[in-house]
């Protein structure tokens, strides 16, 4: 299998010779020549599997240059009962990715049960055991570079700690994230985890790490990577439980089901549609956004217009917050039969209006026979779907799986395919909305408890990219 770039003017490369980079060197992102498809008669063979093997089935379709027996390594190290077994306590972590049906026809893809309690852990595990794999193999030792509100730069560095030839730099706003997040990331005591706090915010922060990625000569020479959302293993990954989850919502291969997925980047989404263009039967893939609506606004007017970080509003569904969804591009590639060209064409009008508009064109009628739907949700919106679950059925979700929720059973039709909404954190993360919704404060899985207490760790640097330069050099080992 090779990967070509969005963009069209990036070499092809096997799946290693793309795993350790983000955009492709022509600001394009990465994706394989073809999706390999899944035949019924595999599928069914499929449904014996335990998640570990399955993903070697998935994953080897698009992994030439690894072996299958080594593949098969690092997927039964990652995907274990005990990794997934941080979550719900009667959730079965045997199955890594169990589904509960909350009623008829709308079931729960169980994402969140790993390291940091957020569907980040199913990819990023996955990505530390693919970087530790193939460092080994080529020699080298990479420093990754981030900049986190909360979310990704934890299950970042749950995925990374004491893996070899790897160091992480994650770059966090002081004062800025909640005790929780806070605890959950400084009590990190492994050698190649560094914590730095900057006196600023997310937005300073992912500054800095565009200042110091734009030094050349500082990134080759120190082997500065990322793992942001568009890496194409983070993807790949996703496209796993998607088969999982079907399986576990049917009986015959002939079913169809939907899922409905609470979005952001468009990295988990963008997962269920491979999941689909490679055969699985999927009838639906529905966008559930909060109150930042890009992709609402896309899939129900084929306008699609990107919002500035000033105008994005902060929620109670944090995760969600952004107005410029980056793994939206590779849909767009597909929908455009591949050309680059045009692709580039699109991301010009972006980067000059703010905005492109496919309505009245033929490229509208492909995405809307493409099998999307979308809708949003408020505030208002999530804490009724928290009181009304926790009261009726005594599950409790997060605020993100809220929207989720709340845009499935508006999409639900009677006599459809059953949906089932990804369920992307657990409530333990989002204290606060919580107690708003119901009173009370979410149970805290074991290994959380106390987490507050424990020694922190973080190194407090200014706003300034020479700072975290020298920071990083004088600690790379
Ligand atoms: C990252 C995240 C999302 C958004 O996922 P995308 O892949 O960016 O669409 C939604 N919910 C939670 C809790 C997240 O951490």
């Amino acid at each position: 299998m090779r990967y070509v770039s969005t963009r069209g003017r990036a070499p092809e490369l096997p799946f290693l010779g793309i795993l350790l980079s983000g955009l492709a060197p022509d600001g394009g992102l990465y994706l394989p020549t073809h999706y390999p498809q899944i035949s019924r008669d595999e599928l069914e063979h499929w449904r014996s599997l335990d998640y570990a093997t399955l993903a070697v089935e998935v994953l080897r379709k698009y992994i030439d240059d690894i072996a299958p027996d080594e593949l098969a390594v690092l997927c039964r190290q990652t995907y274990t009962a005990q990794v997934y077994g941080n979550g719900r306590p009667d959730s079965d972590c045997t199955q890594i990715t169990p589904l509960r049906w909350i009623e008829p026809g709308l079931g729960l893809l169980e994402l969140s049960n790993g390291p940091t309690l957020a569907f980040k852990d199913m990819a990023m595990q996955l990505i530390g055991a693919l970087f530790e794999h193939a460092l080994h193999r080529c020699g080298e030792k990479l420093n990754i570079l981030g900049a986190t509100s909360g979310d990704t730069g934890s299950a970042a560095e749950y995925a990374m700690r004491g893996r070899q030839g790897i160091n992480v730099f994650m770059l966090s706003p002081q004062g800025r994230m909640s005790a929780f997040q806070r605890a959950q990331m400084y009590s990190l005591a492994d050698a190649n985890i560094f914590n730095l706090a900057l006196a600023g915010t997310f937005d300073d922060c992912q500054d800095i790490v565009k200042q110091v990625s734009a030094d050349l000569e500082f990134k080759a020479r120190l082997n500065i990577g990322t793992v942001n959302s568009i890496n194409w293993a983070r993807v790949l990954a996703q496209v796993v439980y998607y088969v999982k989850g079907y399986l576990a919502a049917t009986t015959a291969s002939t079913e169809r089901v939907s899922f409905c997925v609470p979005s952001g980047n468009f990295g988990n989404v963008f997962a269920g549609w491979v999941a689909k263009r490679m055969g699985l039967p999927i009838d639906q893939l529905i966008v559930a956004t909060n109150e930042n609506n890009v992709l609402d606004e896309f899939f129900s007017s084929g306008r699609y217009r990107v919002r500035p970080a000033a105008q994005t509003q902060v929620t109670s569904s944090p995760s969600m917050d952004i107005s410029k969804a980056s793994n939206f591009e590779r849909y767009v590639f597909d929908i455009v039969g591949r050309d680059a060209e045009f692709v580039r064409e699109l991301w010009w009008q972006i980067d000059t209006a703010g905005a492109f508009d496919l309505t009245g064109t033929a490229l509208w009628s492909k995405v809307q026979a493409s099998g999307f739907a979308s809708g949003s949700s408020t505030h208002a919106d999530r804490l009724r779907v928290i009181r009304e679950l926790h009261a009726t059925v005594g599950l409790l979700v997060d605020p993100h799986t809220a929207d989720g929720i709340k845009v499935a059973r508006e999409r639900r039709t009677a006599g459809g395919a059953p949906i089932i909404c990804l369920e992307t954190a657990l409530p333990a993360k989002f204290e606060e909305t919580i107690i708003e919704a119901i009173g009370m404060s979410p149970p805290r899985p074991a290994a959380f408890v106390g987490i507050e207490n424990r020694p922190q760790r973080c190194e407090p640097l200014p706003v300034d990219a020479a700072a975290v330069k020298r920071f990083i050099e004088d600690h790379a080992r």
